[in-house]
């Protein structure tokens, strides 16, 4: 990839037009702060170079807009809300960053079949607002992103949610979508290529995986069909203090694979500190808990609660046989109660305001997917590389897909407008990636630098394969250049 392939001054005025032609001169926006705020998000990666935001109302207009670009190799980035935290979505190589955000309808929602289906625009507070009036039986899975962020996207990114121990990450909520390929061609995937009713990706051949962790590099889409899943009348939710990562690790692991429960995720101290306001030098007393495991479950009568509950009990009291040391489960509407600024952590979606709104903005993390029982080595080594460089060591895992593989993720706050803490946030979050890739953990919704260190080491045929399928899809290079290593279209007039 070279310099010059970068496209970064103004548009020629005739491209304008045409833009303008497409989607109409009001959504498209060639102002300095609007390009500058689509040029960068809140994490360490390099700022790009967007020369229009343009925001397309329908999908025949983003049909029509990739068709433009593809014709004139001019580069189109995806984008709903950026908060990615992976820079998936800066426009590295310059071009046109497509705003979905004006595709906000929920076009189906079926409560037989469980399912939704779903434009780019539509975030977590849409969709929360729509099956709370629509869909009462049903629920979805839960991210920790913001409200205003997209469903469709986090299931596009593979990500986590509070129902991923039961039924896995988001990539597999998908039953089909409805894809705008580079050269305009709109095509669907799974069964709801031949049935009206999305109702799963089986049985025809799986297309729909050639849009899952691709970053938008093979294909804009236009719509998901999304599985909902039954929404059981009695739930609560548990909190396990644990002394020490290890203890939380073993806890999880058993609560992962035992079938029970929804969902078991851990957090490390920093996180209790800063949800109760603290600012500075974040310092663990001694004697004050290391992580806190909070527990998922759900029933249909209170019989088979309690059972859940005496689930807990009795693998807790497994676990603390072994040698760990928990705290007894409280719940956590009770803790609520007595310390109101938990509040964020006991419903869903919900805005964790300490990662967002403190000095600098700058947020960021290494998170991966692996074996759990390599959680131990991977939680203290990211731990490490975190504190030696001055971070505190915040840290979030949760079982996936019962306990079947597990989430390890290391997260940073940063000063963002300071190029030193910038620069200290990049050797650490390198440094941390490398680690896990060493241990066997791979880091998803893979930011730039992450994949450099994952086609060193990946199967060689897994890249020919790679590399010939985003070719057959996108072979201008225009799609969301720069992610997954794929090259920016050559030459090009823009
Ligand atoms: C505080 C915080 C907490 C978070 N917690 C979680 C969590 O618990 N679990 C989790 O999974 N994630 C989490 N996230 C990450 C992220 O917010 C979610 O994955 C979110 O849903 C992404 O939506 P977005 O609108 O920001 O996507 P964007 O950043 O706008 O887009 C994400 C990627 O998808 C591509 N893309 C966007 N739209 C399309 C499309 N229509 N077709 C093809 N490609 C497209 C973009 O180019 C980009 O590569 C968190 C983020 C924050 C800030």
């Amino acid at each position: 990839m070279t310099e010059a392939a970068v496209r970064s001054g103004p548009l020629d005025a005739d491209l304008v037009e045409e833009l303008s032609g497409i989607v109409g001169g009001a959504h498209v926006s060639l102002d300095r702060p609007t390009l500058d705020a689509a040029s960068r998000d809140c994490t360490e990666n390099p700022e790009g170079h967007a020369q229009a935001v343009v925001s397309p109302g329908t999908e025949a207009e983003v049909a029509a807009l990739v068709a433009w670009a593809n014709e004139r190799g001019v580069p189109v980035t995806p984008v709903v809300a950026n908060q990615n935290l992976g820079g998936l979505a800066i426009p590295t190589f310059g071009g046109i960053v497509c705003d979905l955000r004006r595709l906000n309808r929920i076009v189906a929602s079926d409560a037989e079949a469980g399912v939704v289906v779903v434009e780019p625009g539509v975030t977590f507070g849409d969709l929360a607002t729509h099956m709370e009036r629509h869909l009462p039986d049903r629920t979805y899975s839960w991210s920790f992103s913001p409200p205003h962020t997209s469903v469709l996207a986090n299931a596009l990114l593979d990500g986590l949610g509070t129902l991923s121990n039961r039924y896995g990450p988001q990539g597999l909520w998908i039953n089909g979508l409805e894809v705008v390929l580079a050269d305009g061609t709109i095509a669907r995937t799974g069964a709801w290529a031949v049935s009206p009713v999305p109702f799963g990706r089986a049985p025809l051949p799986d297309l729909t995986g050639l849009f899952v962790n691709l970053q938008g590099t093979t294909g804009i889409v236009a719509k998901a069909a999304l599985q909902l899943a039954p929404r059981l009348p009695l739930s609560t939710r548990r909190v396990v203090l644990a002394s020490d990562l290890e203890s939380a690790f073993a806890l999880m692991r058993v609560l992962g694979g035992c079938t029970t429960f929804d969902d078991a995720a851990s957090m490390t101290w920093p996180v209790a500190k800063l949800m109760f306001g603290a600012t500075g030098e974040l310092v663990r007393q001694s004697g004050e808990p290391e992580a806190m495991v909070v527990v998922d479950m759900s029933a249909n009568i209170e019989v088979e609660l309690k059972a859940k509950l005496a689930v807990l009990d009795h693998f807790r009291a497994e676990v603390l046989a072994a040698g760990h040391h928990l705290e007894p489960p409280f719940d956590m509407e009770q803790l609520v109660r007595f310390v109101p600024r938990y509040e964020p952590l006991a419903r869903m979606p919900t805005t964790l305001e300490f990662l967002l709104d403190h000095p600098g903005g700058g947020l960021t993390w290494v998170g991966t997917y692996g074996p759990t029982h390599w959680w131990e080595e991977g939680g203290r080594a990211g731990c490490r590389i975190l504190e030696d460089a001055g971070f505190p060591p915040i840290v979030v895992t949760r079982p996936m897909a019962n306990g079947h593989f597990g989430v390890l993720r290391f997260i940073c706050l940063f000063d963002r407008d300071d190029p030193d803490d910038v620069a200290r946030v990049r050797r650490t979050m390198r440094a941390t990636a490398e680690a896990m890739l060493d241990i066997g953990f791979i880091p998803y919704k893979t930011p730039a630098y992450a994949v450099d260190l994952i086609r060193e080491r990946a199967d060689a045929g897994f890249l020919t394969l790679l590399d010939r399928v985003k070719h057959a899809l996108d072979p201008a290079g225009i799609l969301n250049p720069g992610r997954w290593g794929f090259a920016p279209p050559a030459g090009g007039d823009t």
